[in-house]
């Protein structure tokens, strides 16, 4: 069974939703327009209960099955990025500096369009809760969500996302059982010399040196001290320091984002970090300030849910455009706190070629919506059937 009739006949309706949202972005936990449509198109759609404000512009919406049972979590993101777009579309963004360039638009439109059928036919046995999470590109409002107690609050006992994936072919479905995506953390790092004139470096102390030893000595931890087979990413992102050319700089900084899957390899590079910028400034005689943020933990998948999804994925597109074993990546999601909390799966869903996620000319392909409602939808009849 390809994508479900019902929501194939849908198709039309979400291509509007999905390009309402995409002239309207906004960002992080400040989503008034966008919150606000998708409570009037959840009201339009019957389903049971809309709760507003969770996590300060997130929704969760209830949709009752025909019978009692649990109560599964599915949740689309809805923030986007503060990037100027180069689309060239007609529905390109409306707001100048922000762009859903994550295609989160045409996440919230596939669980709009799974919620609609859902809740016309009411095929399952027990809750549905759509969880519309804002911040999740910055400020992890999936962690906010769960600290406000939405899976207990609601008595969610498993959750389930997607995320678009660009040059997957269409309607592929890719996913593992076990971590996905790794942890990010972020490294902030002053450095504070003594600066003058670029003729008398000895009446200095130099700060650009020591950043740039700094620098180089902070790619031995992925290269010394990781046991090769782990996976780790240290990548100094920004330097800045300096302003003219006969002029040595009193001070400088630079950041560095950090990727990681294991506790362990977590813990060891942010010592390794530690000792080598301070290690380092001592011998350079610089003073330094570190600051050291651990960011969204791994994104781990629940083995049994993510062989599950797959099966309902395999269910919508075939056999052979579903990978269950598709392997780990060093990028970040904040559905990990969702996936901390209970157990679940994350899938990632092709649209085709184009540009990859985060990229001015970006667009999420309006096609990838019915099959990804499909999915949603055969997924809560199937974990919850009635009978
Ligand atoms: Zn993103
Ligand atoms: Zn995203």
């Amino acid at each position: 069974m390809p994508v479900i009739n019902r929501i194939a006949a849908l198709a039309p309706e979400m291509k509007e939703w999905r390009r309402w949202l995409h002239r309207h972005p906004e960002l992080e936990f400040a989503l008034p327009q966008t919150a606000a449509f998708v409570a009037e198109r959840l009201r339009e759609i019957g389903v049971d209960e809309i709760h507003e404000g969770i996590a300060t512009s997130g929704i969760v919406a209830l949709i009752k099955g025909r019978e009692a049972g649990p109560t599964i979590g599915l949740r689309a993101d809805m923030d986007a990025l503060p990037i100027e777009e180069l689309t060239g579309a007609d529905y390109a963004s409306e707001h100048p500096g922000k762009m859903h360039a994550c295609g989160h638009d045409g996440h919230t439109t596939m669980l709009l369009g799974a919620a609609k059928y859902l809740a016309e036919t009411r095929n399952f046995a027990g809750t549905v809760a759509l969880l519309f999470q804002p911040a999740e590109e910055d400020g992890g409002g999936g962690e906010v969500m769960v600290k406000e107690g939405v899976m207990e609050r609601f008595g969610i006992t498993q959750v389930f996302g997607i995320h678009n994936a660009p040059n997957l072919p269409i309607g592929h479905f890719q996913t593992t059982q076990g971590p996905l995506m790794a942890a990010v953390d972020t490294a902030w790092v002053t450095v504070t010399g003594l600066g003058g004139h670029g003729a008398t470096p000895h009446e200095c102390i130099d700060p650009i040196p020591a950043i740039t030893a700094m620098v180089g000595s902070l790619q031995t931890i992925v290269s010394r001290n990781l046991f090769p087979l782990d996976e780790l990413v240290v990548s100094v992102t920004q330097i800045h320091v300096g302003s003219a050319n006969n002029i040595i700089p009193e001070s400088g900084w630079f950041c560095a984002t950090i990727r990681s899957f294991t506790p362990e390899v977590r813990a060891m590079v942010e010592k390794r970090f530690h000792e080598i910028v301070e290690g380092t400034a001592a011998a350079f005689g610089v003073k330094v300030e570190i600051r050291y943020d651990r960011g969204y933990p791994p994104t781990v998948n629940d083995a049994e849910k993510a062989r599950f999804a797959a099966e309902v994925a395999r269910e919508i597109s075939g056999a052979e455009a579903v990978c269950d074993d598709a392997g780990r990546e060093m990028g970040a999601e904040d559905f990990s706190y969702m996936l901390e909390a209970r157990p679940g799966a994350y899938l990632f869903l092709g649209i085709g070629p184009g540009a990859g996620l985060h990229h001015p000319a970006y667009d999420f392909n309006d096609e990838a919506a019915p099959i990804g409602a499909s999915f949603f939808a055969r997924l809560v009849e199937r974990a919850l059937p009635v009978g």
